[in-house]
This record gives C-alpha cells, structure tokens and sequence, in this order.
C-alpha cells in the first residue's frame, strides 16, 4: 500500500525522473507508485506537458534565430560573389582593352616604313628624337639639350651597307665608321604585353581609363610609378610617364611623347649626313 510519506519523496523525485537522471532502481520505485496513485500521476502528466511546452518555446527560438542568422550568411555570400564577378568583369575588360592594342601594335610595328619623333623630357633636359625608317635604311638624329642649349647631337644613319654614327658631344666631334655598329633603329614602342595572359597577369595590377592625349583617343594605363597613354587606333606609345620615385633616386619624372607616321617616308629622307669635321674613332 501506498503511504502519503511517498508521495512527497515521489513528486520531489519527479522532474529528474523526467529528464532521466534518475537510476533504475529509483524509476522502479516511482513507476510502481504512479500505479496506485493518481494524484501523483496527475502530478507526474503536469510536469510532462510544463516541460514539452517549454522545450518546444526554446526549439522554436533557436529556430528563428537560425533562420535569421541564415538569411544573413545568405546575403554575405551574395555580396562575395557579386564582388568577385565584378572583379573579374573589371580585369576581364582591361585584359580585353590590352590584347585588342597589342594587336594593332603588332600590325604597326611590322611596317617597314614609318617616321618616329620623340620627345624626352627630365628636368631640365629635352631629347628629341628623329626617325626616319625605310626597308633596313634609317637616319635617326638624336638631339640632347639643356636650358636651351644643345649639348649633344648624334646621328645614326644606314643606307645598304654603309653605317655611320656621328656624336657632337661638349665641342668634340666623332665619328664611327664601323661594320660592328650595333642596329641603331628606333622600334616603334607600345606598352602593353604580347598574348593574352600576360596581359590578364598584367590587368590585376594596373587601372585603365579612356583619355585623351596629344590629340588622340588614348587609353591610359596607370600604375604604381607610371602612367602610359596608348593610342586607341594604332595600340602604340603616345606618351609615357615614369613617375620620380625614391628608390631609383631619380628626382624627377620622365616624360616621353611619341609620334609616329607610317609610309610616309621618301628615299630622299635618308641622305647621309655632312661628315666634315668629324674625326675618325675607332
Ligand atoms: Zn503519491
């Protein structure tokens, strides 16, 4: 028989029974006495459904919260991969823009007739260059000044076989007349890569934005020390900045604007220079 000293171990008992911690002995002892007595059994119903209720309020929070939490990771994503097409559509573009110039840079660069003029500034100093280029003929003149004064002048020219390079340079006047003089001839320059992943490892470190530049629809493309404007037309130089920079202890930028004109050249262009006064050095 039950003894209502019980049922107060029992109801005590109880909501570790429910959540099992109880050992078996114990269990048996409370499931014998749930039998005989409903008024702990009743008690025993209460406890069960106070805790389902509860359980199911907690599940239902975690539930929300991971949907929230989901929902958020969701847009993360979204947001990351938005980014990284958008970084591809941008180095795409540039890889794009700068194989398209390579290509009309190789078209151009194989004429065999064309004229350069270049200038060269630093500082104070001015290069300007002079190239007039036929078949494997050219006279290329090369003036250096400074402050408006000229202090050097050279000059090479090859015609068929004869090759001369004369240099005036602080009131001396040479010449060298020589087989071995290395090919003087001035290439017509374009500053984007050959093939398309050079280009595409290129485009990852650079910017390019349309412009214009000496009269000409340019794109430019800017770098950490340099800026270089290619001519959209043709793909070649049209002018190229090489910022100072302290670790190559240059003080000042370099800035060269490139001309070019093709199949303009005459035979009449490339006539070889007045040697008089220039001694022979060997
Ligand atoms: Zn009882």
């Amino acid at each position: 028989m039950k003894e209502k000293r019980d049922c107060k171990i029992i109801q005590d008992l109880l909501p570790n029974y429910i959540e099992k911690l109880t050992n078996e002995e114990t269990n048996h002892f409370i499931e014998e006495h749930l039998k005989e007595c409903t008024e702990c059994q009743h008690i025993f119903e209460n406890m069960q459904k106070e805790l389902k209720v509860n359980t199911t309020k907690r599940d239902e929070r975690e539930v929300k919260y991971m949907k929230k939490f989901s929902s958020k990771m969701k847009l993360l994503k979204f947001i990351i991969l938005a980014l990284i097409i958008i970084y591809v559509i941008i180095v795409g573009r540039r890889t794009f823009i700068m194989t398209s110039l390579s290509e009309k840079a190789n078209e151009n660069q194989v004429h065999d007739n064309y004229y350069a003029k270049l200038y060269s500034y630093q500082g104070d100093t001015l290069t300007i260059t002079e190239s007039y280029n036929k078949g494997e003929d050219y006279l290329t003149t090369i003036t250096r000044v400074v402050n408006s004064n000229q202090i050097q002048k050279i000059i090479h020219y090859k015609k068929g076989n004869e090759q001369i390079t004369l240099i005036e340079s602080d009131g001396k006047m040479y010449m060298q007349d020589s087989k071995e003089i290395l090919n003087r001839q001035i290439r017509p320059v374009t500053y984007v890569s050959n093939g398309l992943f050079a280009n595409m490892q290129y485009a990852f470190i650079i910017g390019i934005d349309k412009t214009y530049c000496n009269g000409k629809e340019c794109y430019i493309i800017k770098g950490d020390s340099y800026e270089r404007y290619i001519d959209k037309e043709t793909g070649l130089a049209v002018r190229a900045i090489e910022k100072s920079n302290k670790e190559i202890t240059r003080q000042t930028d370099i800035v060269v604007d490139y001309k070019y004109e093709f199949n303009t050249v005459k035979d009449s262009d490339i006539t070889k220079p007045d040697t008089t006064g220039y001694i022979v050095n060997q």
